[in-house]
């Protein structure tokens, strides 16, 4: 492993953006990739103003020149930028406009449903929660499909909810895979909850095979928003990929 490719700063929800660069330093990564989190419209959970990239981008970027002058390691200025199916066009816009080092795309909502709490699925049937989770399948292959995005973010997300978890099948992995295999995109394995809760990786390893067959290459991210987190889950996550039946691939392989 040589880059991170998914930390988060103080542009969204994660730390002081020297410290994530220091912390990957310290680490022995060669790069790590700045992914603060960015939605282009304001949505029905409201989340816009909180992980308002679209407007502080430049102001990121100003800073990231000024700590790369500083450092060994490679800074990437990138972003983990929310898909929303209806704003394609937008997402398309801002991204030509910002010309990020590269994007990570994400589904974190789909519709009505939100894959980021438990909360709307506590009371409800198998039924109910397996249909919200087809339809974040639905979205990740949009997403795929759209090539707008260098990078697919933790492709099962809804692993990490206690309420969802279990719902996902293999032929959905399928689905991803297939998806994966005609795009430009490449996955992340996501280390985001290798430490707590889901106490393992996005995607479910069990599921790795299904990949491999289609040869689709995997970008490894830790997710973290501190410094610690960083410290804790790169050598978690190079020691849980380490015989692993997975092709792995660099960010800067990608981008060439
Ligand atoms: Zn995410
Ligand atoms: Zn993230």
């Amino acid at each position: 492993m040589q880059t991170d490719i998914h930390t988060h700063t103080t542009f969204s929800d994660g730390s002081d953006l020297s410290t994530m660069v220091g912390a990957a330093e310290d680490a022995g990564l060669n790069g790590i990739g700045l992914t603060d989190h960015c939605i282009v419209t304001a949505d029905a959970f409201g989340r816009r103003s909180k992980y308002d990239l679209v407007e502080t981008y430049e102001r990121r970027r100003e800073l990231i020149e000024t700590v790369r002058t500083d450092v060994d390691v490679s800074l990437y200025d990138a972003t983990e930028m929310s898909y929303v199916e209806r704003d394609v066009d937008a997402i398309r816009e801002f991204l030509r406009t910002a010309d990020f080092d590269y994007t990570v795309g994400s589904v974190h909502f789909a519709g009505e449903y939100d894959y980021t709490s438990d909360a709307p699925y506590v009371d409800v049937s198998a039924e109910a929660r397996r249909a919200a989770v087809e339809r974040y399948y639905d979205a990740v292959v949009s997403l795929v499909e759209s090539e707008l995005f260098d990078v697919l973010g933790h492709l099962d997300l809804p692993e990490r909810l206690e309420t969802l978890r279990g719902h996902s099948r293999p032929n959905d992995y399928d689905r991803v895979a297939t998806a994966l295999a005609a795009s430009r995109t490449v996955p992340e394995v996501n280390a985001g909850r290798i430490n707590r809760s889901l106490g393992r990786l996005h995607p479910n390893p069990s599921m790795f095979s299904r990949f491999e067959d289609h040869g689709v290459e995997f970008v490894l991210g830790s997710d973290s928003h501190r410094p610690d987190e960083l410290t804790d889950r790169v050598p978690a996550l190079q020691a849980s990929i380490d015989d692993a039946t997975i092709e792995l691939v660099e960010i800067n392989e990608v981008l060439a």
